[in-house]
């Protein structure tokens, strides 16, 4: 019996890399390699090609951070229709998804990228506070509704930006029921977030 049998180098990479995505634990991860390690040469080369190009073919979108294809505005900045007198701050670009599947709001987003988080030790730096004032401050918006967690840290974040965005000529409001704290707004079934978002109260 060899005591200490360790996959090739080459694999155990990939289920270190894997390891780190969501979810993913030690043995998920194994079993994931080892299912790639069955996939026919087309599958393996389409893959690798995928992961090398995502970087140039998907970026955050130059307006508003959501998800879009490289040199284009996410879907929702690019639609002449939205209303753009209305921002909805969330914290991540996924939750974009869960509230356009609600169906019910028809502006513009900002994601923010982070939250403020004090106890361990994040200030907010890499949230996208400058470029969330800047749109705040053009003419046509009139309304910026902080759909952010009812968490601790979502609430903290949402009242840090509330004293920042006084300086802006806009509404600032909230969801009235509150939604989700933090990634749960991701997960949230549609008519939850639309129960949320339709009625606003102000900050
Ligand atoms: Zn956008």
């Amino acid at each position: 019996m060899i005591e200490d049998l360790h996959y090739p180098g080459h694999l155990e990479s990939l289920m270190e890399l894997l390891r780190t995505l969501p979810g993913v634990g030690k043995r998920a991860a194994e079993r994931m390699v080892l299912a790639m390690l069955k996939w026919d040469t087309e599958k393996q080369s389409t893959f690798g090609r995928l992961m090398l190009e995502l970087h140039e073919n998907v970026i955050s979108c130059p307006e508003c951070g959501a998800i879009a294809e490289a040199g284009k505005r996410c879907p929702v900045c690019g639609d002449s229709g939205r209303d753009r007198s209305c921002l909805c701050v969330v914290e991540d670009p996924q939750q974009i998804f869960a509230v356009e599947k609600s169906g019910t709001y028809h502006g513009l987003y900002h994601v923010l990228g982070g939250r403020l988080s004090p106890l361990s030790g994040n200030n907010g730096e890499n949230m996208t506070t400058e470029k969330l004032l800047e749109r705040a401050s053009r003419p046509e918006c009139r309304e910026v509704i902080l759909a952010l967690g009812a968490d601790v840290e979502g609430r903290a974040t949402a009242v840090f930006l509330a004293e920042l965005l006084k300086k802006c000529d806009v509404r600032v409001s909230q969801p009235a029921l509150g939604l989700p704290a933090g990634a749960g707004i991701g997960y949230a079934d549609g008519a939850t977030i639309a129960a949320a978002l339709a009625g606003r109260k102000e900050f």
